[in-house]
């Protein structure tokens, strides 16, 4: 985390605000919780299995909604979503 989400300020490294001193080390921690769990999901990913990865993005999603780890999720649960069953019962 860079800057505070409550008004911007670079944080430098701080876990408080020097601005507005909210103590953001639970955010943090939710935040790395949520980078680690990205990171499993793609070590899954790399082993080529897509249904653990989906299950660690979605905890990662859940925990902590990055843009980065969203969009994975979207491609992973799309890669796992059976082909349209359309056609698959005869006349
Ligand atoms: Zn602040």
């Amino acid at each position: 985390m860079k800057r505070c989400p409550l008004c911007r300020a670079a944080l430098n490294g701080a876990d408080t605000c020097r601005r507005c001193r909210a103590e953001l080390q639970k955010v943090q921690e939710v935040e790395r919780e949520g980078q680690a769990l990205l990171e499993a999901g793609m070590h899954s990913l790399s082993l080529g299995d897509a249904v653990a990865a989906e299950r660690l993005l979605r905890r990662a999603v859940a925990l902590h909604a990055a843009p980065e780890t969203v969009a994975l999720r979207q491609v992973v649960t799309a890669s796992l979503r059976p082909f349209g069953d359309a056609d698959a019962g005869g006349p």
